[in-house]
């Protein structure tokens, strides 16, 4: 089962997240080839990892816009541990290398560098905070620390993997997220830093998938602050929303499936749940998109 535990260690404030069953099942939904699951799964946990640590009420989104192959991979998160994702190219699946095979890590830099990455903070009152930086590796854990350090000022750590088994199959996945208190030790920082590099945190999570045991690897001794809370994935959407969406469509393709006059298919991208959506339906997106557009 997939949860978040949040612990203290020497005034350094730690977030673990296992997130083994909901990478697998963004794997089952999304047909991930191995490249493609090991990239959503760091963003899903990294994803899960800030919008329970954040002091907000609402969900974070985090999208990644790559000039690389993987193109766009997207993933979001409620303060309660609802988390979804998506993959623009789902089908990548690079040969892994002498070194990534050694340390148990995967590199995604050939991937997924160079691009942006981009973090929307919604709070419960509908407003959000967004903003960007240029992701410094493309190895999608380095680069949301790397956002987190700009964005808050605050010394932080990131480290989020996903181990791959027989046939590519999801076999564990989690992450950790440690940042300094006021006054907080910096120096264990570097060295809870050091404990999760060079794919340790990819070697901790294949012999004992737990959120204790990463916990133990980040900080040993650390102490555990409140309950585990669950992280599952589940979708938002809803007929409503699928609707909204159509306006989002070229108006030449709108225009078409007006002219058929035929029930269609909307899939969710972020769950693949397919709505149908009846003529009449199209017809009024296609009439709201014209008068949207002039
Ligand atoms: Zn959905």
């Amino acid at each position: 089962v997939d949860v978040c535990l949040r612990a203290t260690h020497r005034r350094l404030e730690i977030a673990v997240a296992l997130t083994t069953d909901l990478t697998r099942e963004a794997a089952r939904i999304h047909r991930l080839a191995a490249t493609s699951a090991v990239a959503l799964g760091r963003l899903l946990a990294g994803t899960a990892l800030l919008a329970i640590t954040g002091k907000h009420e609402g969900s974070t989104s985090v999208q990644i816009l790559s000039k690389s192959r993987i193109g766009q991979i997207y993933a979001d998160c409620t303060d309660d541990g609802d988390a979804r994702g998506m993959a623009r190219n789902p089908d990548l699946a690079f040969p892994v290398g002498e070194a990534e095979r050694a340390s148990g890590r995967r590199s995604l830099h050939l991937a997924v560098h160079p691009g942006r990455i981009s973090v929307v903070r919604r709070v419960a009152s509908g407003e959000y905070a967004q903003s960007s930086t240029q992701l410094v590796t493309g190895e999608i854990d380095e680069d949301i620390e790397s956002y987190v350090v700009h964005s808050d000022q605050i010394p932080t750590v990131v480290a989020c993997d996903v181990v791959l088994g027989e046939e590519d199959a999801v076999v564990a996945a989690g992450g950790v997220l440690v940042r300094t208190m006021p006054d907080g030790d910096r120096d264990e920082l570097g060295r809870v830093a050091d404990r999760l590099r060079g794919g340790a945190l990819a070697r901790a999570l294949e012999a004992s998938p737990s959120a204790e045991r990463l916990l133990e690897l980040a900080a040993p001794g650390a102490e555990v602050v409140d309950a585990p809370s669950p992280l599952r994935y589940r979708c938002r959407c809803s007929r409503e929303r699928v609707l909204a969406s159509l306006r989002m469509f070229p108006v030449e393709d709108l225009a078409s499936m007006v002219g058929d006059a035929k029930p269609v298919e909307v899939n969710c991208d972020l769950c693949g749940r397919k709505y149908p959506v009846q003529p009449e339906d199209l017809l009024r997106a296609f009439e709201d998109l014209i008068k949207a557009e002039g």
